[in-house]
């Protein structure tokens, strides 16, 4: 029988109890044996599902507090000086102070910074190294949690990020200078692990998956020539996308099994099995950790059975990479009906499909087998999901439809007279802060407590407020300020046909903080308008113009779970008509301008440089689509935050927006180079107000901010604004900051 396991599970608790218990912790309102007794529970309980869905391991090590690579810095000593100083009353404060600078003991520190693991969205602490130059092996959280499971009876198969990935995923000068080093720590470590008679150690090296340098791949070479002289077994693990030129990399390095992606990486699994020594293991990683459909395990098992007939006991199968991608639970979503539910399976199922695919492949589970093959069909051919009319409206797109119709200089002149806005124009990101009030009333409606038209007076009157007060602080393009959004991509989400929310469809996104993605599973196409009452209530309230504020298409598609049965940029372009449709409404409803966010235009990238244009083409493509239905006197803006420019420029001029909105101020204006270099054409709003932190700039910071921007961008073409939506903050913080933000473009208004 074919061996079976996971790369890792969700740590977070099907009821979010990890997130829970940690926010407890850090408000001193439980002590750590608390805390620590849920991660146990929590640790038992995903070990205990392993089991019963008859895997030959469970997977140790993948748990953890705050973050996994967070946990091997600390296992091999690489922590910053800073956190001696002040240092807290136990290891587990001081943990907690390198993940996010305070504990319930301990001086407050500069935290490790996060930053995106892969392509996903999952957040790692960033090791740093320069001033780690010793490095030391503590072990005790990995070989507890060892002892723990085999106490408790599973069979534990540790699971560790490879030395080379862990070396690259951290910060410093010269990294590979340190491999010798680690490496002989990852040999003292494997060496206890074998005392441990600990049979297979799953060690991940997923930079495979990456354009990696010489240097680097040599490295690889050489870390393993070492560890694999260790008498351990190791499966070498990559994921999130096939391996290319590493391939031959990878498949040479001394280790007694490997691990491939066989969602994402192709068909390169089936290379590597006729390449393999007589002696390895191939673990195929066939059910998709990183989406919540169901898997073809008809379909999957053609793929197998010559596998297996080549390889026998050699062959394992487990999902693609860590769960630690989709939610824990499909049970809990009791809101779905049959059908629906018919199509999913979060990480309990995926549990579940292994064992089947593995009774399967034993000629066995034909009843598992059947209802399968019946809900994939079932999927494929669901009217739900399948609009002739939406596929039709795609095939017609032409080429002038994702393109104004007149150049922008030209636009620019039409709106400047439409909106007869002074030099430097002031402007905001959309949101305002959302309020216990306005919490507290969508709360009443979700609970039936009070009616809709209640909700929607109550939501006028915050709009109203919120365009008063914009007029009071003397603001050029008002916004209304988005009182009605929950979050800018579920609000979309539960308006569009093709889009469910889940209920608790929860997934780690850093620490205890948790994101529940729409899915997208269906053709999408919008029933109504969405926006378009409130911009227009909004713009009758006042006589400056109003800017409308949409989610972009990018945005939308990659903040949700993606159906997986046509190409991304399919159902990126479906997306882009349907706001194209509100972009056009809001014009035909008296709006002069508007907004169309996508801060996730680059965290979309792909993983290798080379596929980076054609996925930049597709999706600035995506935007023109959404934005270009327009006549010249509407303006169209952009905002992206949370960006570096330099590499993607070009896209981003090729998104003609009129105006792009960035997050600058942290940065003192130096994202603007981007722009300077390239002779980006159109209007930029560099960001002067850093809306993460409570504080209040002055006047005459903000003043030298724009200022900083008008050396590099022609003063006629800057615009002035905060850095993003203010939504978490407070209105006694942003109308003053406002205020003075105005008075600053008012200032730079006589001198420049
Ligand atoms: N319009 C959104 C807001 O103001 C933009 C949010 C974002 O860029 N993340 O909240
Ligand atoms: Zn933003």
């Amino acid at each position: 029988m074919a061996g079976l396991h996971i790369l890792g599970f969700p740590r977070i608790g099907a009821k979010r109890e990890l997130k829970f218990a940690l926010e407890r912790y850090w408000r001193s309102e439980i002590d750590a044996d608390e805390l620590l007794q849920v991660a146990a529970t929590l640790r038992h309980r995903h070990w205990q599902l392993q089991q019963d869905a008859g895997l030959d391991f469970v997977t140790v090590n993948d748990f953890s507090l705050y973050d996994q690579v967070l946990d091997h810095a600390w296992m091999f000593g690489m922590l910053p000086e800073r956190i001696q100083q002040g240092s807290a009353a136990n290891d587990l404060d001081n943990y907690f102070r390198m993940a996010r600078g305070q504990a319930p003991s301990g001086n407050p520190v500069r935290p490790l910074e996060m930053t995106k693991w892969f392509d996903t969205n999952y957040h790692y602490l960033v090791p740093e190294l320069s001033d780690t130059r010793r490095l030391s092996l503590q072990p005790e959280k990995l070989l507890a949690e060892i002892a723990e499971a085999r106490a408790l009876g599973f069979s534990p198969k540790p699971v560790l990020i490879g030395p080379v990935t862990l070396l690259w995923l951290s910060r410093g000068e010269n990294r590979l200078a340190l491999l010798p080093r680690l490496v002989e720590q990852y040999i003292a470590l494997l060496q206890q692990l074998a005392a441990q008679q600990v049979e297979w150690i799953q060690i991940d090296e997923p930079i495979l998956a990456l354009d990696l340098e010489l240097p680097w791949q040599q490295a690889l070479r050489t870390a393993y020539a070492d560890l694999g002289a260790v008498d351990v077994r190791l499966m070498l693990t990559t994921y999130f996308g096939d391996l290319r030129d590493n391939l031959d990399l990878c498949l040479s390095l001394p280790v007694d099994g490997y691990h491939f992606d066989a969602v994402r990486g192709g068909q390169e699994y089936i290379q590597a099995a006729k390449r393999i020594g007589k002696d390895q293991q191939l673990s195929v990683g066939i059910v998709d950790g990183r989406n919540i459909w169901k898997t073809d395990l008809n379909s999957a098992l053609e793929s197998l059975r010559p596998l297996q007939r080549a390889l026998g006991e050699r062959l394992w199968l487990a999902t693609s990479c860590s769960l630690l991608h989709v939610p824990v639970d499909l049970d809990r979503e009791r809101q779905l009906d049959t059908e629906q539910r018919s199509w999913f399976a979060f990480a309990n199922q995926k549990l579940v499909e292994l064992r089947v695919l593995a009774l399967g492949l034993e000629g066995q589970g034909q009843e598992a087998l059947a209802s399968n093959a019946e809900a994939v069909l079932g999927r494929r051919r669901s009217s739900r999901i399948h609009k002739p009319e939406v596929v039709g409206r795609l095939q017609a797109i032409t080429l002038a439809d994702h393109r104004r119709a007149t150049p922008y200089p030209l636009r620019a002149q039409l709106q400047r007279e439409r909106l007869a806005l002074p030099l430097l124009p002031t402007t905001s990101i959309g949101s305002f802060p959302q309020t216990t009030e306005i919490r507290t009333a969508r709360a009443a409606l979700r609970r039936g407590e009070i009616s809709l038209d209640e909700y929607e007076q109550r939501m006028k009157g915050e709009i109203q407020h919120c365009v008063k007060q914009q007029e009071a602080v003397g603001l050029d393009l008002l916004v209304h300020g988005e009182a009605e959004r929950n979050d800018m991509v579920e609000y979309f989400g539960e308006q569009l046909e093709g889009y469910l929310t889940t209920a608790n469809g929860w997934v780690q996104s850093y620490g205890s903080r948790c994101v529940k993605p729409p899915v997208i599973f269906g053709d999408v196409q919008r029933p109504r308008a969405m926006t378009v009452n409130w911009s227009q209530y909004a713009q009758s309230l006042t006589r400056k113009p109003m800017k409308g504020m949409l989610t972009g298409p990018v945005t939308l598609l990659q903040w949700a779970f993606v159906r997986d049965d046509q190409p991304r940029a399919d159902t990126c372009r479906q997306i882009a008509l349907a706001l194209r449709d509100e972009v056009c409404d809001l014009e035909r409803a008296g709006i002069p301008a508007i907004q169309i966010d996508e801060p996730a235009i680059r965290e979309g990238l792909p993983l290798r440089r080379c596929d980076w244009h054609a996925y930049l083409d597709w999706a600035t493509e995506a935007f023109r689509l959404s934005a270009s239905g327009v006549g010249d006197d509407c303006q169209i803006h952009t905002h992206m935050c949370y960006s570096q420019f330099n590499d993607i420029i070009q896209a981003v001029a090729a998104m003609d927006a009129d105006v792009i909105t960035i997050e600058t101020s942290r940065s003192n204006m130096q994202l603007l180079d981007a722009f300077e270099a390239f002779a980006y054409p159109n209007e930029i709003g560099p960001g002067v107000y850093d809306i993460h932190s409570p504080n209040i700039p002055s006047v005459e910071q903000m003043e030298e901010l724009i200022e900083k921007a008008a050396q590099r961008i022609p003063v006629e073409r800057l615009w002035v604004n905060p850095d993003c939506g203010l939504k978490t903050r407070q209105w006694q913080e942003v109308l003053p900051a406002l205020e003075r933000l105005v008075e600053a473009a008012r200032r730079l208004r006589h001198r420049l």
